[in-house]
C-alpha cells in the first residue's frame, strides 16, 4: 500500500477500520458510555466504535430531511433524470448561477474527481497544500499527473506565495478553505490576488465542504456567494456535512458554463440517485435547520476549547466542525489509545505528527471522549 493511498483511506476515514477490524475485541473495550442509538437528531451510527474520524454531523439529517428521505422511498425504482435537474436548478437558482454552471456528483468527491480527469494528466502538475484533504491527489496520480504539497504556514492558512511558485500551465491548484484537517481560513484577498497571478490554463478548485460551519469572518468569503469571474475557478459543496447526509453521497460544483463542459465527460453516468435528489433539495431549502446545526456546531467547539483548555491543551482555532490538537506525542499513539477504548478519531496527518483531527461528536461522545483522554494522563503545556 502506498503512503498517498494509505492517507486517502485514513483521510477517508476507512483504513483504521479496515485494519483494525479483525483483531478488534469488543469485550476488551470500554464503552462506559454506550453509543447514543440514534434518531432524528441523535446521531445514529451502528454499535461500533464512536465515529469521530470522518468530519460527519454526529446529529443526523433535520427532521425535515429526515421526512424528504421517508417520503422519496417509493421513488426508488425510478433513474433520477428529473430528479437531478430539479436539483441542479434548485441549486442554480439559490446560487443564481444558469443551470449550465452547475454540476452534481456522487459527493463532491466525485466532482473532484472530475476536475481532476478534466485537468491533469502525465505532464501536469497538481498543487495542494500539506496537509490538507487527501482525496485529490489520489486522483491526480492515477492520471499520472504530478503531485506538489506545500506545507502550511505558521498559522495553518495556505502559503500561496509557495504555491504560486511551484504551478505551472497546464495544471490545477486545491485549495481547502475552511481547510481540512486544521480547519482554518485563508484569506479572501490573498485568495483573489493568488488566482490573478496564476499562469493561464491553470485552474484552481476551492472545496468549500465546509463552508456553513465559517461563520461570517471577515477574512473570508465563499467564492459561490461572491464568483470571480473566471472560468478557471471551480467551487464544490457538499451535502455531507452541515445537511448531515454524508451516506446519501451527494455534492455539486459550480463554475463557468465551458469548465463544466470540460468536466462532464468524466461524470458517471446516472451518477446520483433518486432518494439523495429529492432530500436535497430538502435540505437547501431548510435554511432553520442548517442555522440550528451552525449554532449547535459552534457550541460544541466552544465547548471542546473549554475542555481541552482545562487540561492545559489549545485547540487549533477551529471554523468547522472538527478540531486539531497538537498532543505533543506521536499521533498514532494517541489514535491506538482511542482505538482500544473504541473511539476512532483523524490522523495522522504529515507533516503534523503530534496533532490529531478530532470530528465534534454528540454531547454523551464527546464525554466519552474526554474520559478516554484523561486515560492517558498527557500533561498539556500550551499557553
Ligand atoms: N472535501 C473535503 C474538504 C472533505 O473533508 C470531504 C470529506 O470529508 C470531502 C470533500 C468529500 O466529501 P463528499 O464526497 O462526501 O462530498
Amino acid at each position: 500500500m502506498t503512503l498517498s493511498r494509505r492517507n486517502l483511506m485514513q483521510t477517508l476515514g476507512l483504513g483504521l477500520a479496515a485494519s483494525v477490524a479483525p483483531r478488534w475485541s469488543f469485550a476488551a473495550s470500554s464503552t462506559s458510555a454506550s453509543t447514543p442509538s440514534g434518531g432524528p437528531l441523535g446521531g445514529a451510527q451502528p454499535a461500533g466504535p464512536i465515529l469521530l474520524n470522518s468530519n460527519e454531523n454526529a446529529y443526523g439529517p433535520s427532521e425535515r430531511v429526515i421526512a424528504a428521505l421517508q417520503s422519496a422511498l417509493p421513488a426508488a425504482n425510478r433513474y433520477a433524470h428529473d430528479e437531478y435537474e430539479n436539483l441542479a436548478e434548485q441549486i442554480a437558482s439559490l446560487h443564481r448561477v444558469r443551470r449550465d454552471q452547475v454540476l452534481l456528483g456522487c459527493g463532491s468527491s466525485e466532482v473532484i474527481r472530475m476536475a481532476a480527469g478534466a485537468f491533469l494528466g502525465p505532464g501536469k502538475k497538481l498543487v495542494m497544500a500539506a496537509p490538507t484533504f487527501e482525496a485529490i491527489a489520489h486522483y491526480a496520480e492515477l492520471s499520472g499527473a504530478e503531485v506538489i504539497r506545500v506545507p502550511l504556514n505558521r498559522v495553518y492558512s495556505y502559503d500561496l506565495d509557495a504555491m504560486l511558485a511551484r504551478a505551472s500551465s497546464p495544471g490545477l491548484v486545491y485549495i481547502c478553505n475552511p481547510n481540512n484537517p486544521t480547519g482554518t481560513l485563508t484569506g479572501r484577498k490573498e485568495l483573489e490576488t493568488f488566482v490573478s497571478k496564476l499562469p493561464a490554463n491553470v485552474y484552481v478548485l476551492m472545496d468549500e465542504a465546509y463552508h456553513h460551519y465559517a461563520g461570517a469572518p471577515p477574512a473570508y468569503s465563499s467564492f459561490i456567494d461572491h464568483p470571480l469571474d473566471d472560468p478557471r475557478v471551480i467551487v464544490t459543496r457538499t451535502f455531507s456535512k452541515i445537511y448531515g447526509m454524508a451516506g446519501m453521497r451527494l455534492g455539486y460544483g459550480i463554475a463557468a458554463a465551458q469548465t463544466i463542459g470540460r468536466m462532464k465527460p468524466y461524470q458517471l453516468q446516472l451518477n446520483i440517485n433518486t432518494i439523495a435528489a429529492r432530500a436535497g433539495i430538502a435540505a437547501l431549502t431548510d435554511s432553520d435547520g442548517v442555522q440550528a446545526a451552525a449554532q449547535r456546531n459552534t457550541d460544541d467547539r466552544q465547548d471542546f476549547i473549554n475542555r481541552a483548555q482545562t487540561r492545559n491543551f489549545n485547540p487549533i482555532p477551529s471554523h468547522t466542525n472538527f478540531m486539531m490538537m497538537n498532543t505533543d506525542h506521536p499521533a498514532e499513539e494517541i489514535i491506538e489509545h482511542f482505538k482500544k477504548n473504541n473511539i476512532l478519531v483523524g490522523g495522522p496527518f504529515p507533516p503534523m505528527n503530534t496533532y490529531v483531527r478530532i470530528s465534534l461528536g454528540t454531547p454523551p461522545q464527546m464525554d466519552e471522549f474526554w474520559r478516554v483522554w484523561d486515560l492517558m494522563h498527557i500533561e498539556g503545556h500550551h499557553h
